[in-house]
């Protein structure tokens, strides 16, 4: 890539809802981060005006009215299953799940992987900033070893509350053929970007659950400045999570 070269269009994308502008997450917050990269990735695959966005509670609920397509918002870790119910009704249209770790999975675990065991039609954008953001950064399925949140003041014991959840390796684990399984990272946004439009046309072409976890950044909670808040997400968090696709299927002659 050259050094001139723009990491994503400097404009706001087609696909977003102007008027909502500035957004309302807090300065530094990743989520607009990755939520211009699926605003491009819809640019690109002119799906505008066939795409349904849900979104959870917490962080992920404030992208309710950021892209303008007709757009859901669900409690609680049930935005999976709303997605599933909108997309088998009407097969033609693209579904976007948007939910942060908390919502997919601790209490919309069993949904993230009863959607990948039965290789639900639908994508599923799940944002990875170690901790429960909107309601004042408690310790999340993803809170790495020793990480300091309200909860676990002294760091994350493994041995009292457990490792943290890999999600896209459990997923990759247990979905049937077809399934597209990624993990990027704002810290490379053209490289998410790839990755969340590979997982809408895994799903428009009918092949199987589409799954992208998005490492983010959450510098109020995490109470770092811009320089810590990068090496946290580009070092501790790229080491325990690794960046990739874990599934990529195979295409069949058209
Ligand atoms: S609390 Fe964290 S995740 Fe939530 S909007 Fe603020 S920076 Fe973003």
């Amino acid at each position: 890539m050259s050094a001139t070269q723009p990491i994503l269009q400097p404009r706001m994308p087609k696909s977003w809802y102007k008027a909502n502008k500035p957004h309302l997450f807090c300065p530094g917050c990743g989520h607009g981060m990755v939520l211009k990269a699926l605003g491009e990735a819809i640019d690109e695959l002119g799906i505008q005006s066939k795409t349904i966005f849900g979104c959870d509670i917490g962080c992920s609920l404030l992208a309710w009215n950021f892209l303008d397509v007709d757009s859901t918002q669900t409690h609680h870790g049930r935005t999976t299953p709303v997605m599933v119910g909108i997309k088998r009704a009407n097969p033609e249209l693209v579904t976007v799940a948007y939910m942060g770790d908390g919502g997919g999975y601790a209490i919309g675990s069993q949904h993230t992987v009863n959607a990948a065991i039965r290789n639900e039609k639908i994508t599923v954008i799940l944002v990875n900033n170690t901790n429960y953001g909107m309601t004042g950064g408690q310790m999340a399925p993803t809170t790495l070893p020793g990480q300091r949140t309200e909860t676990t003041p002294y760091g994350r014991d493994p041995e009292e509350t457990g490792y943290p959840t890999r999600g896209p390796e459990m997923i990759a684990a247990i979905a049937p053929e077809g399934a597209y399984v990624a993990r990027g990272t704002v810290a490379n946004l053209r490289q998410l970007k790839g990755y969340i439009k590979k997982a809408l046309e895994n799903q428009m072409a009918g092949r199987g659950f589409s799954f992208v976890e998005a490492l983010s950044l959450c510098p109020t909670n995490w109470r770092t400045n811009a320089k810590d808040t990068w090496a946290f997400l580009e070092g501790k968090m790229a080491q325990y999570f690794p960046v990739g696709e874990l599934r990529v299927p195979k295409q069949k002659e058209e």
